[in-house]
């Protein structure tokens, strides 16, 4: 047979080589940074347009590059930074793969305008899916820009896995940060759609989280500091009363490098231990300084992974770090030795003595007749189960009023129950037998047998239709706040906040004022508690940040989801017969009670029919 293996032509091999380094606007955004640091820049300019989908630019006044190696920088594994294996050991530079700029170029439309401090002209290449397109000489000032336009344009697949402009933004900006935290000695200013978003000065590192994060952030931060033979550790982390309940700002540094590591994560979490209210992450900002040798960088194409010589020692380091500045700003409550008073006997007890159980026993108890009993049940019930939630109740006798609900005669306009069947009031009165299990369930009796249903997702429903329908009609009743409620946010989540005002509004939200970095809020919706409305606009933000989009994504109904998951009943809240009574009720009377919002099944059906099979 003939031979049939080629080698694949280069701008083959550098789309394949794409795909692992190029995933999104974000990693376009991150390799041009990373290029202009490894140049020696102190200002570096971002400049996107439409989530970096049209443009990612990023101008620096760096060394810049020689007509030769302005060239070279596009053809695959040319690098400035390596010449041996043996270099990959002490990099002290972010790239040293040497295959950005050759990737990038092999899916995109890539301008370079470059010019070195001592050169009177500069060069500038464009280059067109790996081929170049032109190379001239320009006056340009000294540095470099590189400009990616249109990218995936010859990979319309990949084009159009891209998420929406606001997910894509939010990556893009996420990469930013991870990169300007790591360098406050280098200024950073980023333009998005013509708008500056951030103008980030050359500062130390504390005043570089303030300025990303805005300045309520300083009073949050407890500074950690630990030098060691193997490890140096300097940073800050967020008082336990600021835990966030997204894990948005956890950065650590590895020699100026973000890094992504579940591992020293936990080291935080642990060092934590019993300061943070439940589902709720600590915010740091860590640098970690090792010797390059002990570390390897060249794991994973994006350089986010690295692995550590000794890993364990690193965790025990950190934890005790931040264990001991937690302690030293008195944030970590004093341990306490004494006795857990609640174990004690009561004082009343004291003199009791303790009497034995007796054990009653049921003389007339006969365990064969019982046998025989569930047998002929088990005959008697052998009826078609229950298929849809509607017959659930058909037939059950209401003990609170008497009345026999006959649900026989309603006509449903389709399989999907898209119409209420609880129009009246009374209707509604149907369950009276509830019970509550583990704080999480409510049992409930129906005509075939019982019905398990689970708490949260049920609310979550009901109120997500109570939402949905209250932002169309737009009728929501507001509760006005005695004092206006200010909240301080980062500049993209009021960007945010400010797509969904309208929304938010004819929920019963009521804003007095959104400014650049706080809204007031003087309204809530009616059952909202003061408290919770950080949290809620907080889950709302990073539900929009992660949202899927497809075809019939909307504000409104994320909105709707986002507020019913965030103030449904949360499982091990223990309720009172009357409210596990409402839940199933007010379930039944949606329009779509089998799933929560999020599609996930809301209660389950057990017939007597399937329960007297488990008693053979
Ligand atoms: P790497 O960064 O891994 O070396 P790249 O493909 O990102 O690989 O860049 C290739 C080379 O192009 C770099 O090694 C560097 O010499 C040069 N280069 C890229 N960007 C810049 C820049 N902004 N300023 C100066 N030189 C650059
Ligand atoms: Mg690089």
């Amino acid at each position: 047979m003939a031979d049939i293996i080629q080698l694949l032509p280069d701008h083959v091999a550098n789309q394949i080589a794409a795909g692992e380094v190029v995933q999104r606007p974000a990693s376009v955004v991150k390799e041009l940074l990373e290029n202009a640091i490894d140049a020696g820049a102190d200002s570096i300019k971002l400049i996107i347009k439409d989530a970096g989908k049209t443009l990612v630019q990023v101008i620096d006044n760096g060394k810049g590059m020689s007509t030769t190696d302005a060239r070279l920088s596009f053809e695959r594994h040319a690098t400035s930074k390596i010449r041996t294996a043996d270099d990959l050991f002490h990099l002290h530079t972010k790239g040293f793969r040497g295959e950005a700029l050759a990737s990038i170029a092999a899916i995109a439309h890539v301008e370079l305008k470059t010019k070195q401090e001592h050169d009177d002209v500069g060069n500038t290449i464009e280059m067109e899916g790996s081929k170049v397109v032109s190379q001239e000489v320009i006056v340009t000032p000294k540095g470099t820009s590189v400009s990616v336009k249109n990218l995936f344009f010859n990979i319309p697949a990949r084009r159009n896995f891209l998420k929406s402009d606001t997910v894509e933004l939010r990556h893009v900006i996420d990469e930013f940060h991870r990169v300007s935290l790591a360098h406050p000695s280098i200024s950073f200013v980023l333009y998005n759609n013509g708008s500056e978003n951030f103008n980030l000065p050359i500062s130390n590192f504390r005043q570089r989280i303030v300025n990303i994060f805005g300045n309520k952030t300083n009073e949050k931060l407890v500074p950690v500091e630990e030098n060691t033979e193997v490890l140096k550790i300097s940073g800050f982390v967020g008082k336990p009363e600021f835990a966030k309940k997204t894990r948005g700002e956890q950065y650590f540094f590895v020699n100026n490098r973000f890094i992504k590591s579940a591992y020293l994560n936990h080291a935080i979490a642990s060092a934590f231990d019993g300061l943070l209210k439940n589902g709720t992450h600590p915010s740091y900002f860590l640098n970690l300084e090792v010797d390059p040798q002990t570390i390897d960088i060249n794991i994973h194409p994006t350089k986010t992974e690295i692995k550590f010589d000794d890993e364990h020692t690193l965790y025990a380091l950190l934890r005790s770090a931040v264990k001991h500045s937690l302690g030293q700003f008195n944030i970590a409550p004093v341990l306490d030795f004494d006795r857990d008073p609640n174990l004690d006997t009561p004082y009343s007890y004291k003199s009791n003595t303790a009497s034995t159980p007796k054990i009653e026993v049921d003389r007339s108890f006969n365990p064969f007749q019982e046998e025989t009993n569930s047998r002929a049940r088990a005959v008697a019930y052998k009826k078609e189960p229950a298929t849809s939630w509607e017959s659930l109740y058909v037939g059950l006798e209401s003990k609170g009023n008497q009345t026999k609900q006959d649900f026989s005669e309603v006509h449903f306009e389709s399989e999907e129950q898209t119409v209420s069947i609880f129009e009246d009031e009374n209707e509604i009165k149907q369950v009276n037998t509830t019970y509550q299990l583990h704080n999480k369930y409510i049992v409930s009796t129906i005509k075939s047998g019982m019905l398990v249903m689970d708490q949260h997702r049920a609310h979550q429903r009901i109120l997500y239709e109570d939402f949905l329908k209250n932002m169309t009609i737009k009728e929501a009743t507001s509760q006005q706040l005695l004092f206006p409620l200010q909240l301080h946010f980062s500049k993209q989540d009021i960007d945010i906040i400010n797509q969904l005002k309208d929304d938010l509004e004819h929920t019963g939200f009521m804003f007095s004022n959104i400014s650049k970095e706080s809204i007031d809020i003087i309204g809530v919706p009616v059952g909202v508690p003061e408290s919770e409305v950080s949290i809620i606009l907080e889950q709302l933000i990073s539900d929009v940040e992660n949202e899927v989009p497809d075809s019939n994504f909307s504000a409104t109904d994320l909105l709707a989801k986002s507020m019913a998951k965030s103030l449904a009943i949360k499982t091990g809240q223990s309720l009172q017969k009357d409210e596990q009574e409402h839940l199933v009720n007010k379930l039944f009377a949606c329009k779509e009670p089998n799933v929560s919002p999020t599609n996930r099944t809301t209660f389950v059906t057990m017939s007597v029919d399937e329960l007297d099979k488990k008693f053979i």
